[in-house]
């Protein structure tokens, strides 16, 4: 058997333009070779399972190897393999065709990743690292016979007999020149580590060396010896495709050092599972943030059947969630996702409000079943429920309930719970509440000592998105204001009917506060003189709102 054909395409030779417009993601070429083989794999898998294959299913790994003299990478598989005429098919002319619209559309393609995108080019890539590429196959069919199929990145391929014996596919790579970075044993591991660790066939990558039970010795201790077994690299059973219910806490937690090894256990999980609308699976981690906010970011990794696509989950995971932890499976994401992709696509949105649902129910069972232990990790999950109250409207009907405010007596309280605390006192004349609090409990202590003598409360609002938040409880909460402690005397910002009245003369006031008024000699401050009770602050110095916030102040900031 012997065939040699044209490509019907309008262009001499796409190659030089697939490898320029490829080239940042290179690496991929193994990512789509190593999962055609995979998919291969499942497909004889599920032939046999219909009863439509009756032949032996044998060993169903996937191998890669390569050879530095030949200058070659190889992906096997065992799987369903190709007749001549299916090469022709899938190979050819499937794939052609995509390339022949695709050198229509790439001019006006905004990234190479939307490219492979819309016209699947994965077998192609193979063309990003190798001048030649060869497949050699054997279908699973009756009396097939095996084919090789040989194309050299023109527009010319050559199909002649194979010499595979037994059922399935290699795909041979002989490398060029400009990539062989690629024949390195560091390099593919690394490259395979990142995108098939969790692939559901196993991936051999050559062998290593463990040690095995070998007998007694005289003494009846265990003898070991060394043997060479295959290399898998893959966990093809990670914990996100299982039921929740057979799962311990034990396996998530194994399962998170597996991914992040460096890390503290996590403060919790919350296992993704649904079929309708769109079909998703994962494992979300709540991580101990201690402050690390910014290290922390992008550590949610997107699969697409168990391939790993991206640590680029922006849009699918909402913003104040990107400091989770985990993984997210969904087929219903393409494998060549771009942004322009993942922005116009419906099922993203579904997806992201399926994921903030499932966290505000999470978060509200925590607080609803264990309250003590809900209170111990608020340090940490905090900053989340906080930026979810902020920035999402359906997030916040939950996190209103479960979003805790914090006094200077380190005790924790419901939005509701607080009301109740502070309305008898913190109501002003209008019928307003007033809460307090202060952003920096050392530097405002006299005040705060000032307030908490009257019977005031004052909340500690002092992490960074505190500024955000207090804003969005004074929007959200009914008639009721957030006072800076030491915007004014507590007096002040909580008005009463009743002024308090000073045992000084008004000539006496006058006196005391031109001494200070001098001795500060800064229009900005303003001196006050309370109702000189002994156990009260005679004088406070404060400053007005807007001058507050002026950057300078930290150094000057305090009572007096
Ligand atoms: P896709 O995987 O999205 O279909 P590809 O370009 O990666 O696109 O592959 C094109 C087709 O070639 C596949 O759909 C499959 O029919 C065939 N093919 C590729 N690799 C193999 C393989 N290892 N074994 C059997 N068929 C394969
Ligand atoms: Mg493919």
């Amino acid at each position: 058997m012997q065939e040699k054909g044209t490509i019907s395409i309008h262009t001499e030779n796409i190659f030089p333009i697939i490898k320029k417009f490829l080239y940042s993601d290179h690496e991929i070429f193994l990512r789509e070779l190593v999962s055609n083989a995979v998919d291969a794999t499942q497909k004889i898998k599920r032939l046999a399972s219909l009863g439509q294959y009756s032949g032996e299913l044998g060993n169903l790994q996937v191998e890669v190897a390569f050879d530095t003299d030949k200058k070659t990478i190889t992906i096997s598989d065992a799987g369903i393999g190709m007749t001549a005429e299916e090469i022709k098919k899938y190979i050819n002319q499937i794939a052609f065709s995509g390339a022949t619209e695709f050198m229509e559309k790439f001019k006006e393609a905004k990234d190479a990743n939307e490219i492979i995108g819309r016209f699947g080019l994965g077998f192609y890539s193979a063309f990003m690292v190798a001048d030649k590429v060869e497949i050699n196959t054997l279908s699973y069919q009756d009396g097939a016979e095996s084919a090789r199929w040989i194309c050299d990145g023109s527009t010319e391929f050559e199909i002649t007999e194979g010499t595979r014996t037994t059922r399935g596919t290699d795909i041979i790579l002989h490398v060029n020149a400009e990539n062989e970075e690629f024949l390195d044993q560091y390099k593919l591991q690394q490259i395979l580590d990142k995108y098939a660790k969790f692939l559901p066939v196993p991936i051999k990558f050559g062998t290593k060396t463990e040690s095995e039970e070998d007998g007694q010795d005289e003494e009846g201790k265990t003898k070991y010896k060394s043997v060479e077994v295959d290399n898998i690299i893959n966990d093809t059973n990670p914990i996100w495709t299982k039921a929740p219910s057979e799962l311990k806490d034990e396996d998530y937690l194994n399962f998170y050092k597996e991914l992040y090894p460096f890390s503290e256990d996590p403060l919790f999980w919350i296992h993704l599972n649904v079929d309708y609308p769109f079909n998703l699976t994962g494992v979300l981690y709540f991580p101990k943030l201690k402050n690390d906010y910014e290290f922390q970011r992008n550590k949610i990794k997107l699969f697409s059947r168990q391939v790993f696509i991206t640590d680029e989950v922006k849009d699918i995971v909402p913003e104040f969630l990107m400091l989770l932890h985990g993984v997210i499976d969904s087929p219903d994401i393409p494998l060549n996702v771009s942004r322009s992709f993942l922005q116009a696509d419906g099922n993203v949105k579904k997806i992201n409000t399926y994921i903030t649902k499932k966290v505000a129910d999470k978060l509200a069972e925590l607080f609803k079943n264990d309250r003590k232990g809900y209170e111990e990790k608020w340090s940490d999950i905090g900053l989340f429920v906080k930026y979810g109250f902020i920035s999402d409207e359906k997030f916040y009907e939950k996190a209103k309930d479960f979003v805790l405010l914090t006094n200077t007596e380190k005790q924790n309280f419901t939005l509701n719970e607080y009301k109740e605390k502070v309305s008898a006192l913190q109501t002003d004349k209008d019928g307003q509440l007033v809460y307090l609090y202060t952003n920096n409990a050392d530097q405002q202590h006299a005040f705060i000592q000032s307030a908490n003598k009257k019977g005031y409360d004052v909340l500690v609002l002092d992490t960074p998105i505190d500024n955000h938040f207090v804003s969005q409880l004074e929007q959200k909460l009914e008639k009721t204001s957030l006072k800076r402690v030491d915007a004014d005397v507590a007096d002040k910002l909580i008005k009463k009917d009743e002024a308090p009245e000073s045992v000084l003369t008004e000539e006496q006031t006058t006196k005391v506060k031109t001494i200070f008024d001098q001795a500060i000699n800064k229009p900005a401050f303003k001196v006050e003189l309370e109702s000189l009770s002994p156990d009260e602050l005679p004088v406070t110095v404060t400053r007005d709102e807007f001058m507050r916030r002026m950057k300078d102040m930290a150094a000057m900031g305090g009572g007096m």
